[in-house]
């Protein structure tokens, strides 16, 4: 432990300067103002303050982070590895080897955090019988293990957050049950951090509920993270934003490049749900980089760099790796806001290799590979980003800007019902910037007009705050219906 928190006090002092400039980045600048001046001077002032709030943080969040362990996420990774291959047709019943061994460890792990969070975390196994597919010969029994972390606020207990891992590997072939799949990065990281994250974040009390999964079937197309998001989608789960962890071990890529202070977030631009006539609304009038997933991942990024200063996180405009997927596909999907987290640079030489020495080069997806301080600090972005989204109030809903022509912005949306809410913030941004840049707190009102500025000029969208200045991820405006006789133009008009 000593080790740990002076690593921990030598890295907050030698990013206090980059923590500095971060912070200075993600301060809101005041954009064009030409409204009444007292008003103004008001709302400047509530923004100062709000503005200090933000950089001092909440003491509570950094407390999680710093109890993010580097040596109990190891630990988690050696056992997983211990039980040889958790490739998801191995044996379900061997104690030592196989993917059953590995989910009832788990198991175990999960329902140890459970019973020291005061009754709020319960553990689930989901299990489902998987017909024949593509990688899976024949019917296989799968198990999700799913902690459910209530909220405790009656108006956003029904408002979820998922962060997910997956405990299945694979050697060089994906049905091959008996090869040993050690699988230390792919994904025992990302079922570490999990694990970890539940450990620091249980013992806390959030507003809205965090579910805590790791799921099998990974590498045989997604198996039990789809089964798992069509469920939540039958049941009408409130799911505002789930998060992948897949491939989260290593600081030094296959390139030679190392670097332990990034991690990538993947996010799509267009919804993969989208509709027919929502296509045609977006081709008209913009938004191709604006999706619900989008948003979550520069949250992530602001709130990511504000309370983990020594980590960068590199933004990546595309749903997955090139030609490659993950467990936050079947999420988006369905509806759901989703991104997946993964290490800077991958060496393919440890990815989905059967493990063996050839001509010196060691292949294999082993634990002397993974980095156990970067998996730590990957699990506290994480972790930082789901404390905040489950204290924050909701996003706003309904946001919308009418048709009509005008060089002023009127923005309307439905009113927050969390009893510690406070008011909204109008953010704006170029339209060739990839973050918000500008922010205006406008009170606790359903409408605002950002006079002088046009729509056509700019990329709005309006996040909700509550009383301690936790701020929800942004919400982009949808053109109002046409309303016939009121002199609206419609979207399309030249
Ligand atoms: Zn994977």
């Amino acid at each position: 432990m000593n080790s740990f928190r002076s690593y921990f006090v030598i890295l907050l002092g030698l990013c206090l300067s980059c923590s500095v400039v971060i912070q200075a980045l993600g301060q809101s600048q005041t954009g064009p103002s030409p409204q009444n001046t007292s008003t103004a001077s008001k709302r400047n002032s509530s923004s100062k303050k709000a503005t200090a709030q933000r950089q001092r943080g909440n003491a509570e969040i950094s407390k999680i982070v710093s109890e993010i362990n580097p040596r109990s996420i190891e630990a988690t990774i050696r056992k997983l590895v211990s039980f040889g291959t958790r490739n998801t047709l191995s044996d379900q019943n061997d104690p030592n080897r196989g993917i059953g061994a590995a989910r009832d460890w788990l198991y175990g792990e999960f329902q140890k955090i459970a019973a020291q969070s005061g009754g709020r975390m319960t553990v689930e196994k989901q299990t489902f019988e998987q017909p024949k597919a593509a990688r899976v010969p024949q019917p296989t029994m799968l198990t999700n293990i799913v902690a459910t972390l209530k909220g405790t606020q009656a108006e956003s207990v029904n408002r979820v957050y998922v962060v997910s891992g997956h405990y299945d590997s694979m050697c060089g072939s994906p049905t091959d049950a008996k090869c040993d799949a050690p699988g230390a990065n792919d994904d025992a990281s990302g079922t570490a951090a999990v694990l970890e994250m539940a450990r620091a974040i249980a013992s806390h009390k959030f507003d809205a509920t965090i579910i805590f999964m790791t799921v099998p079937g990974e590498e045989q197309g997604l198996l039990g993270a789809t089964h798992f998001a069509e469920e939540a989608k039958k049941s009408n789960m409130d799911i505002q934003g789930m998060f992948t962890n897949d491939i989260i071990g290593s600081s030094l890529g296959g390139n030679g490049v190392h670097d332990p202070h990034t991690v990538r977030i993947f996010s799509e631009g267009v919804p993969s749900n989208e509709t027919q006539q929502e296509a045609t609304t977006r081709r008209s009038v913009g938004g191709e980089n604006d999706s619900q997933s989008r948003q979550l991942a520069r949250f992530i990024k602001e709130i990511g760099e504000r309370y983990v200063p020594w980590m960068k996180v590199w933004m990546i405009y595309r749903r997955d790796r090139y030609g490659r997927g993950g467990d936050h596909q079947p999420f988006l999907e369905r509806g759901y806001a989703a991104v997946r987290f993964t290490e800077p640079n991958e060496n393919y030489q440890h990815q989905h290799q059967n493990v063996r020495l050839e001509n010196g080069i060691q292949y294999g997806d082993l634990p002397q590979f993974d980095d156990f301080k970067y998996i730590a600090n990957v699990a506290r972005v994480n972790a930082a980003s789901l404390a905040v989204l489950a204290l924050a109030p909701a996003r706003p809903k309904n946001v919308t800007f009418p048709t009509s022509l005008s060089n002023d912005t009127p923005i309307n949306w439905d009113a927050n019902k969390e009893p510690d809410f406070a008011g909204y913030e109008i953010v704006w941004r170029d339209t060739t910037e990839a973050t918000w840049t500008h922010s205006r707190a406008v009170g606790n009102v359903q409408s605002y007009t950002m006079k002088g500025m046009s729509k056509d000029n700019y990329f709005f969208g309006v996040r909700a705050v509550d009383k301690k200045g936790n701020r929800s991820p942004v919400t982009y405006p949808k053109p109002q219906p046409r309303r016939t006789g009121t002199g609206a133009t419609p979207a399309t008009s030249p």
